[in-house]
């Protein structure tokens, strides 16, 4: 192949052929295009474009860059969801076991954090014994028997995207829409499902921080996911605020466990705090229920947040986690001692209320770089994570405070990091004494038929 007419073609904002597209992604694989000449196409790429036809080439060559899961065909139907990432966002961890529940196979391919962004994995290593790294053979044994999987991506999964995303790292080409809609779906692809749910999230800790970007990424991914033979839809939702009341990896594990047990997200009781944060049950059941009805076995979406709910609610998920964490190597009774701790970290420290209200804000990107800078996040791919640190107990908007009441515990590596911490953490907090007009979670739904 001859690249550099290719590169020319692109820079001239020409369409390239699947044929095309497909022989790049084959000779970049096996090394065969020098690194300068890939970052010219993904420079070119990242100001011409590509066309939806184009899109779903390059996703399809990237997803048949290396292996694709193979499940044996049966009913029940292969699913995942992907979120864009947030501060908070432990939804994957009862989701999967919910789904199973319901009928699904799950072999949800996660990733690890990076900045504020938490990652499910970085949450799961913090699980006495749990192994996020599998070999292809155990994630297809583990979905056909427990029905879901968390884990990581094999060494052999999508190896373009890999090649890319290092390129388009340090080429300033990371902001493209079909680039990253091509690699995310390029690995959701390789799954091998049948339906996706995407959480695109907007607000001031998201990814795309407003609703009309967020809506475009959420559009472009929809319709190349349909486009490729899953059935895709959306959910838009708001990351001003954490999720739930906790953000730090094993506080998180805790949060989540709390979910699937029926205790809503609350993280330890807090009689000041009148209404227990529901929004990480919300998300999981909205993300169950719809795809009950992509993959056709709901009719309706109130029906279909029903029977998630009533599943939920059965305690069978809980038993599926169980299920679930011990086929990937967790110690079950030192998962319940650690559980049964109220924290971890050798250092708690709880930061109150000077004043009595509402309170009308809890800044998910403040919240996020605390809990980074604590420990729990990375500032580069090699940083290491200390996953017993973070905050819990958040109040939320529309939680009512008297003065002295707890807004959130740190809990820190030792003292020093936690006073630095409260400083900041008490700026991440609005009042007002008026109860603030409630914000939805899920904002909007984008549904693409086939036609449009
Ligand atoms: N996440 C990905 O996996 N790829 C991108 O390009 C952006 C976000």
């Amino acid at each position: 192949m001859h690249f550099l007419p290719l590169i020319e073609a692109k820079r001239e904002g020409k369409t390239l052929s699947a044929e095309q597209i497909k022989e790049i992604i084959e000779e970049c694989t096996v090394g065969l295009i020098p690194d300068y000449q890939m970052a010219a196409f993904l420079m070119a790429i990242y100001f011409r474009g590509l066309d939806a036809a184009e899109t779903s080439a390059l996703t399809l060559a990237m997803r048949d860059s290396g292996d694709v899961l193979r499940f044996p065909p049966e009913q029940r139907p292969l699913v995942d969801k992907h979120s864009t990432g947030g501060v908070g966002d432990k939804v994957s961890l009862p989701l999967a076991p919910l789904l199973a529940c319901l009928g699904f196979r799950v072999p949800m391919i996660s990733g690890r954090g990076l900045g504020i962004t938490g990652g499910t994995l970085d949450k799961l290593d913090s699980i006495p014994g749990f192994k996020t790294t599998l070999a292809k053979e155990r994630i297809i044994e583990i979905v056909q028997k427990v029905g879901c999987v968390i884990c990581g991506q094999t060494e052999k999964m999508v190896p373009a995207d890999r090649i890319l995303y290092s390129l388009r790292d340090v080429t300033g080409t990371v902001p493209s829409i079909p680039l990253i809609v091509a690699s995310i779906l390029s690995k959701k692809l390789a799954e091998g499902i049948d339906a996706l749910v995407l959480d695109v999230k907007f607000g001031v800790a998201a990814f795309m921080q407003t609703l009309e970007k967020a809506r475009e990424l959420a559009r472009a991914m929809v319709t190349l996911g349909n486009n490729c033979g899953v059935n895709t839809r959306a959910l838009l939702t708001n990351m001003d605020t954490p999720i739930g009341r906790a953000a730090g990896n094993w506080l998180e594990v805790k949060e989540a466990v709390a979910c699937l047990e029926g205790r809503g997200s609350r993280v330890g009781d807090e009689p000041s705090i009148k209404s227990p944060s529901d929004d990480l049950r919300e998300l999981v059941l909205n993300c169950a229920a719809h795809l009950l009805v992509q993959s056709g076995k709901m009719k309706s979406l109130d029906g279909a947040l029903q029977r998630a709910q009533e599943y939920l609610d059965s305690g069978a998920p809980l038993k599926k986690w169980e299920e679930m964490v011990t086929a990937q190597g967790a110690d079950l009774e030192a998962l319940h001692r650690k559980l049964a701790l109220d924290h971890t970290a050798p250092v708690v420290m709880e930061i109150k209320a000077a004043q009595s209200g509402f309170v009308s804000r809890c800044d998910a990107r403040l919240i996020g770089e605390v809990v980074r800078d604590l420990g729990g996040g990375r500032l580069t791919k090699e940083s290491v994570i200390n996953y017993d640190v973070g905050m819990d107990r958040l109040v939320k908007p529309g939680d009512r405070v008297t003065s002295g009441a707890t807004l959130a515990r740190i809990h820190a590596a030792d003292a020093d990091q936690a006073s630095g911490a409260a400083t900041r953490v008490m700026a991440a907090f609005g009042f007002s004494n008026e109860l603030p007009v409630a914000t939805r979670l899920v904002e909007e739904v984008v549904i693409i038929s086939a036609d449009q």
